[in-house]
């Protein structure tokens, strides 16, 4: 078993209370790791150390700050295969997958906020003869980095990276799930020269390590990526002691195909945004509506795209569709596709649980699954399944996509087919989504804001949005 251990001020260190969990893999069922089972105790000393990092820190000049993040960009680069390796293994995704999007996106994070720092001026607001007023942005302090499993290095990185930029000093939670990349960026860390304690990585469950983070007193922000309903609760927590949060939260993502659209690649695009990562992408499109005239002939062409979706071992080449992350959330997906049926669905690919021969026998697999005939009130329709399971509905007017578009409490992202500008920049403006991609998908510029809308969250990542949460405005006024 691979011991993964907590990154505190510069050094590996096992939790004060000596408890460990098992970190299984999604591909075989077999646990292969364990990761230190963190409690308060732990979480204090990440703090103290950030607190004791951050003035010297937030001293430093932007630029020295960036070279540093720019070398941790290197050294990620400099090794995609071990940890592209160790993300398909913590996650069931597709080696592939990793080595192509994860891991060079978690570089392009360092290199990305590495650089903007730099250009991040001082706004000025002169009153002719009065006085002078500059704003300054200082740096927020210690903030705490929460994120998911589903995109692991890549989405920590994404938080990590704006915060060190913006001079503050990081105590990071991983998921209890896929903490190994997490793991091996502490290393990476003090290899670029990260003075210690200006990021930390404490593991363990969200219930203890996670709460004792949110709760300390002096964390200054949260970053959080993950469920509505664990944001939800991490506001309630953070609320009274007035911490400034960002919260990226679930999607139920639409992609509206309308008949006028370049039809194979919004086949061939839409059959990526919903089965990418086994589905589990919060910006996956899991409800296709197709305008009717071209209904069959997009489910057709569909289809016959998804039986061409190899599942197998994530760590073989061939490889596209990989394993559910874990047990509980296969049972999870199952459930949804059980209720598909009971809600009137009618099975078109897939639905089954996948059992591979060999080293996999024990692995969390599941088709890629597609469904028509269920209502856009249902459930399936409405919940956040964030597994292989999508459903196809034909509709007959834009105002009819539009609603259906519309009609769930999320508001994450929306993708939109069509060769008409006019109804592409209409509808995109009608949609209640953070992102609306027109004719692509997951098509990521780092300097746009990125977040959701409704029950998708609470603030924008991305770009000088970012550095503008982890910084405090202050105004400085000058009389003339
Ligand atoms: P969870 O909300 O269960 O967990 C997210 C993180 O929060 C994990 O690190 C978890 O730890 C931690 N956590 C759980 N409880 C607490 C607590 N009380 N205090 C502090 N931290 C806590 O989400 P999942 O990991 O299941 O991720 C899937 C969800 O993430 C989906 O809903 C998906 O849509 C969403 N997501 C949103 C994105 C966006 O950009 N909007 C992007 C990617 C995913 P632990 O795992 O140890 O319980």
């Amino acid at each position: 078993m691979l011991p993964l251990l907590n990154y505190l001020n510069g050094h590996y260190q096992p939790a004060h209370n000596g408890r460990t969990l098992p970190v299984t893999e999604p591909a075989t069922g077999q646990p292969y790791a364990t990761l230190p089972d963190s409690a308060a105790p732990d979480v204090d000393q990440a703090v103290r150390a950030a607190e004791a990092a951050l003035p010297a820190w937030r001293r430093r000049p932007a630029e020295e700050r960036g070279r540093l993040l720019l070398r941790l960009s290197e050294l990620i680069t400099g090794h995609l295969d071990r940890l592209a390796q160790a993300e398909s293994q913590d996650t069931g995704k597709p080696l592939s997958l990793a080595r192509t999007l994860d891991i060079p996106r978690a570089a392009s994070n360092f290199a990305f906020f590495g650089t903007l720092a730099q250009h991040f001026a001082t706004e000025t607001h002169l009153q002719e003869g009065l006085a002078l007023n500059y704003t300054v942005r200082h740096p927020l302090g210690v903030v705490a980095c929460i994120s998911p499993w589903n995109l692991p290095l890549y989405l920590l990185t994404w938080k990590i990276a704006p915060a060190l930029a913006a001079g503050c000093c990081v105590v990071a939670k991983p998921s209890e799930l896929t903490p190994y990349t997490a793991h091996l960026l502490g290393e990476l860390a003090t290899a670029a020269g990260l003075p210690p304690g200006v990021l930390n990585v404490v593991h363990g469950t969200g219930a203890r390590a996670g709460q004792a983070l949110v709760e300390h007193p002096s964390i200054r922000g949260i970053s959080f990526t993950g469920g509505t309903v664990t944001g939800r609760h991490i506001a309630a927590v953070a609320a009274p002691q007035l911490k400034k949060l960002s919260l990226e939260l679930g999607g139920k993502n639409p992609t509206l195909v309308f008949a006028d659209c370049d039809l194979a690649e919004a086949v061939q695009t839409s059959v990526r945004s919903a089965f990418a990562n086994q589905g589990q992408i919060c910006l996956c499109g899991s409800r296709i509506l197709v305008e009717r005239p071209i209904y069959e002939q997009f489910k057709t062409e569909f289809l016959a795209q998804v039986q061409e979706l190899t599942v197998g071992d994530p760590l073989a080449e061939a490889t596209r569709q990989g394993a559910l992350v874990s047990e509980a959330h296969l049972h999870k997906v199952l459930s949804y596709i059980e209720l598909a049926y009971r809600e009137g669905g009618h099975l078109l690919a897939g639905g089954q649980r996948v059992q591979l021969p060999g080293r996999c026998a024990g692995g969390y697999f599941v088709q890629p699954t597609v469904f028509e005939g269920l209502g856009p009130e249902c459930r399936v329709n409405q919940e956040e399944i964030f597994g292989p399971v999508v459903t196809l509905t034909p509709f007959d007017t834009e105002q009819q996509a539009l609603a259906w578009a519309n009609g769930t409490e999320y508001g994450l992202s929306a993708a939109v087919w069509t060769r008409d500008l006019a109804r592409a920049h209409r509808l995109s403006h009608q949609l209640h989504a953070g992102v609306v991609w027109v004719n692509t998908w997951l098509h990521r510029d780092l300097r746009t804001p990125f977040g959701g809308m409704k029950s998708s969250g609470v603030g924008r990542e991305g770009g000088l949005e970012a550095l503008r949460f982890f910084t405090e405005a202050q105004n400085v006024c000058i009389k003339l």
